[in-house]
This record gives structure tokens, sequence and C-alpha cells, in this order.
């Protein structure tokens, strides 16, 4: 049940920067979160147009703002307006939360690592020593690689239909992260050559969102301990996925990342986490509630 919160003098202003922001489900999960936890705050969306980043940055300033994500188009743009950036924006080249320090804007990335607490919670799947392949080389991908790199992952190859940006990528992360065996391909018959000794394939392409199916991609030759991950969560079985149940695997979409970076944002800004499920539950509520872990039975629905 979603209630609302009550504003007083003391309340601090916690939201979201975006353009557009209005289908954003921020709001929903993190003012869930203050109020489960009796947090005095309130978490509003905010539109910003590109033209308008900077001024809004020195209003969210001005006004003592406490905290904010950022989405899209800003998370590239903003990283010149901070005061500071946490290692976790330089690696991913992005910023999706900001902390205000007694006045002093420190940008943070937790997509990555809400990645990778999503392949644990809802594939049980350790990064640690596994070979991932990882589609797409856009900016979730590039937060994505980082987070592998730091969680250890033995090998991640970067799949995009443009090689180039997939090669720009591996090449800016090698320097930093020696144990982890980095490759660029496209959809081509390499990638084919390495799917039988694949732990974990993730989705980070926009690929699905409106029923694509990834070509070239031979699923069939994943090995049967495999898992499959897709960002996208809307529709909550994207086409990849429901090949994947299809030849036995294991999958998940989205919306565990969804939520834990959303946690992990939350964490940043109140020092404690949020209560258990609470973020989850608000989107359930909401309606927004889609199955994280899908089995062969989801394969009829
Ligand atoms: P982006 O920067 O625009 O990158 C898009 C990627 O998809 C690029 O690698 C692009 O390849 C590829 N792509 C697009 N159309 C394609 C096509 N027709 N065929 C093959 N490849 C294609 O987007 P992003 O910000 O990285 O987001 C990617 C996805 O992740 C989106 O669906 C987004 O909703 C999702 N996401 C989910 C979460 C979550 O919390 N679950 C968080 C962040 C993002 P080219 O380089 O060849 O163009």
């Amino acid at each position: 049940m979603i209630r609302e919160p009550v504003v007083t003098g003391k309340t601090g202003v916690y939201g979201i920067i975006g353009h557009p922001v209005e289908h954003s489900l921020s709001p929903v999960m993190q003012n869930a979160a203050l109020q489960a936890n009796g947090i005095n705050g309130i978490y509003v969306p905010f539109a910003v147009a590109p033209e308008q980043l900077a001024a809004a940055i020195g209003g969210l300033r001005a006004l003592q703002v406490r905290g904010f994500n950022v989405t899209i188009p800003h998370k590239t743009a903003i990283m010149p307006l901070l005061d500071e950036l946490a290692p976790s924006a330089i690696q991913a080249g992005a910023v999706n939360t900001v902390v205000n320090q007694a006045g002093c804007l420190i940008g943070h990335n937790t997509d990555g690592d809400g990645l990778v607490a999503s392949l644990k919670d809802d594939l049980d799947c350790s990064v640690a020593d596994s070979k991932v392949v990882l589609l797409g080389a856009g900016g979730a991908a590039r937060g994505a690689l980082a987070a592998l790199c730091r969680a250890g992952a033995r090998s991640v190859t970067v799949v995009n239909r443009t090689v180039s940006a997939a090669d720009t990528l591996v090449t800016s992360f090698v320097a930093d992260f020696p144990e982890t065996l980095l490759q660029a391909c496209c959809f081509d018959p390499f990638l084919a050559g390495l799917l039988p000794q694949t732990d974990l394939v993730i989705n980070a392409t926009s690929l699905g969102m409106a029923g694509e199916k990834i070509e070239g991609m031979p699923l069939a030759l994943l090995p049967d301990h495999a898992k499959v991950y897709d960002m996208v969560y809307t529709p909550p079985q994207t086409q990849l996925l429901q090949d994947a149940l299809s030849r036995g695997l294991q999958t998940a979409n989205g919306l565990g990342m969804l939520v834990a970076q959303g946690e992990l944002a939350y964490f940043l800004w109140h020092g404690k986490a949020p209560v258990a499920d609470v973020m989850e539950n608000a989107l359930a509520s909401f309606g927004s509630c889609v199955r994280k872990v899908l089995t062969a039975a989801d394969i009829a629905r």
C-alpha cells in the first residue's frame, strides 16, 4: 500500500532528473523505502531539458537537494558539472546517483553493481571467475563491464553490431583490469566459437523492448549450466529469454537490476539499506511488478 508522505519544514528533498522523466519508477521505489524506514524525506521527478542541465544542477545545489538520480539523457553530460566523481562513475563513464555532501555534489554509478547484485540474487550467479558474453556496447554495457571486471570475471567478450564501439569499450578497460580477459567482436563465427565455454550471457542492447530477436546468437551452443540475463524488463519476457528458456537455461530479466541500483543509491544517501523487498513490493502495488526469474512454465503464458 503506497501512502502519501507527510511533508514538514524539515523534510529532506531527493529526486531524479531526466528528459523525459515521467516513465521513471524510481519515485515509487524511493518514496516507499523512505516511508518504510521512517525517514522524513520525499523523492520527486524533475524534468530537465538537455539545454537546462547546468542551470538545473545549480538550482539543485542552491536548494540543498540532498541527493538525486540521473537518467537519460544526462548520465554523461552531468559529469563535468559535479564537484567529485566516485571510481564507479569514472569507470562507467556515467553518473546515475548524486550525493550532496554539505554542498559538494559527488557523482556515483550504481547501475553496474546493481546488475552484479541482481545476478547473485536472481540467478545465484557469482561473477567471480565466470566467462561472460556481454551483448551491447552502449552506456548500460559500459557500466556493466566495469562492474563485471570489479567482481572478478575471468573473461568478458563484448559483442556489438558496431564492432568499433565494442573495440573502443574493451580497449578503455584493458589497463585497469589485467586479470580479466577482455575481447570484442560482432555477431559472427568468433562468437559462436566462444558460446560452448560461456557461463553467462547478458543482454545490454536495447533489442527486446519491441519484441525483436537478437540475430546471430545461437543459444543452442551454450552449455547446460549457462545463465541468460536480459537488462530489459519491459516486456518481462523478451524473445531472448523465451529462447533461452526453451533451451532449458536459467534466466532473469532486468527488474532486479532496477531495484538493486535503487537500493544502492538509497544506501549512499541515507547510510542504511531500505527495508528488505520494500522497493520491489512498491513496484508491485503500483502495477509494475513483473517476474524477475522466469521458468519454462512462463513460456506458455
Ligand atoms: P544505448 O547506449 O543506446 O546502447 C544501445 C545498444 O544497443 C548499442 O550497443 C547498440 O548497438 C545496440 N543496438 C541498438 N539497436 C540495435 C539493433 N537493431 N541491432 C543490434 N544492436 C542494436 O542504450 P543503453 O543505455 O546502453 O541501454 C541498453 C538497454 O539496457 C536498454 O534497453 C535499457 O532500457 C536497458 N537498461 C536497463 C537497466 C535496468 O536497470 N534494468 C539499466 C540501464 C539500461 P550499436 O552500437 O551498433 O548502435
